[in-house]
């Protein structure tokens, strides 16, 4: 990483504890992704975001809020970065994926919360990641509960706004989003100062709908039997999407998708013929939690598809563009918005054909059903997914793990174990 001691101190970061961070990830990084063969060579742009991830993107929001633009940090892809574009803002993803914030989380939450909450909360409190403390407001949303508690810890600290998202998906719940996305838009005016229009709204729904189409033709290049791209790579730009500016985002990953294109038509494979195509499912993997896709891919079988919010629920779906009234583009983006199948809904049954669609489309020999240790929605609903995929005749793998490497051993052991009995099928 670059020196940016100077605007890490300016934040009012930990800088010592943050340099214990900064000395374990470019090696994490060098393992898990350099290592990797015959990787395309537009893959140079994530390699240099991530190599500079606590500088480049945050001295580019610092620039934005010099000239009076504000920022703002989200959790969840139920909301909708096209209200905060629309204001002159930026948003910015704020999950967290590693270990290192989980102690500073669970100073203040029970054990027992799952890691991506305590490590979101750990980063904030413990002031050892820069896009916690550059965003100027939070936004919430009443998803688990562990996120719904966590809001009144980190409102202490921080200006924050929860978006009430229903549990259920009737159209009077749809409704209730749309106006939650209106009350969302009068909380981004009032705190930017800048009038959200029609107009400016119609722009930044096209600006996101454009990533979108971005992420979209790259998964769709791993639906090709020689698979262009390792799921890892695909992996960290799912997870650099939620950080990087879009527009340069959009333009780098259709720039990708270009010379992925050439190695379709070129018959080149990352992967010899024959290798497993997996499917991960369930919760997200914020960066940089590697080590699934890692233990994956270095064990013989390629990721070719996550039904994750880093993955398949963050880009499915366009809003629709041709709305010209803020009333219109609220629902527009209320439809679009409720389209995504989280756990957290009831009933989800629309997640169960995702995940039997999605295996048809990418054409996947197995399924690795994810739960982040201590995310009870996921976790029961792995039985729908387990018996939805048994009746399907599709095998899968539940697994449960963290943050942690402790269970990386096992983990090896049971995926190894699976990836061979797919082989023998
Ligand atoms: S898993 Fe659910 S609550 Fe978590 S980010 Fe995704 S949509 Fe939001
Ligand atoms: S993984 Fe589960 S418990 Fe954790 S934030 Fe997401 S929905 Fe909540």
């Amino acid at each position: 990483m670059a020196d940016y001691r100077k605007m890490w101190e300016e934040l009012g970061m930990d800088v010592d504890l943050h340099d214990q961070l900064c000395a374990v990830l470019p090696q994490a990084f060098g393992d898990v992704f350099l290592s990797q063969e015959n990787r395309p060579d537009s893959m140079d742009y994530y390699n240099m975001v991530v190599a500079d991830i606590h500088g480049i993107r945050p001295a580019e929001l610092i620039e934005h809020q010099k000239k009076g633009g504000k920022v703002f940090g989200t959790f969840c892809v139920y909301v909708p970065d096209e209200i905060v574009f629309a204001a002159d803002a930026i948003a910015t993803g704020l999950c967290g994926g590693s270990q290192f914030w989980v102690p500073g989380g669970e100073k203040v939450l029970p054990a027992n919360t799952c890691p991506l909450i305590k490590a979101s909360v750990g980063a904030r409190l413990d002031r050892t990641c820069p896009f916690f403390r550059i965003a100027d407001m939070f936004i919430g949303e009443t998803t688990c509960d562990g996120k719904k508690k966590a809001w009144e810890i980190l409102s202490k600290d921080v200006p924050l706004h929860v978006m009430d998202l229903p549990q259920m998906k009737r159209a009077k719940d749809i409704r209730a989003w749309a106006e939650e996305i209106e009350t969302f838009k009068n909380v981004v005016e009032k705190f930017t100062g800048n009038e959200v229009t029609a107009e400016k709204l119609a722009e930044s729904i096209t600006l996101i709908n454009n990533k979108r189409k971005a992420l979209e033709r790259l998964y769709n290049l791993r639906k090709n039997e020689n698979l262009p791209i390792s799921g890892c790579d695909v992996l960290l730009i799912s997870q650099i999407a939620f950080y990087d500016d879009p527009v340069r985002f959009t333009q780098m990953t259709n720039k990708l998708c270009d010379e992925l294109d050439q190695r379709v038509k070129d018959g080149v494979s990352v992967v010899p013929a024959g290798t497993k195509r997996i499917m991960l499912t369930g919760t997200p993997l914020a960066i940089p939690n590697w080590k699934l896709h890692n233990i994956v891919e270095t064990s013989g079988a390629a990721i070719v598809c996550e039904e994750m919010c880093t993955g398949t629920r963050y880009f499915e779906n366009l809003v629709d563009e041709s709305k010209t009234t803020l009333e219109d583009q609220y629902m527009a983006l209320a439809e679009r918005y409720m389209k995504i199948n989280c756990a957290c809904f009831t009933p989800n049954e629309g997640r169960i054909d995702d995940i039997l669609r999605l295996a048809r489309e990418y054409k996947v020999d197995g399924i690795i059903d994810v739960n982040l240790k201590f995310c009870n929605l996921y976790d029961t609903e792995g039985y729908f997914v387990e018996k939805a995929m048994k009746e399907a005749g599709i095998p899968v793998l539940g697994i449960e793990t963290d943050y942690t490497d402790s269970d990386a051993g096992q983990l090896r052991t049971r995926i190894s174990a699976f990836i061979e009995m797919l082989d023998n099928k």
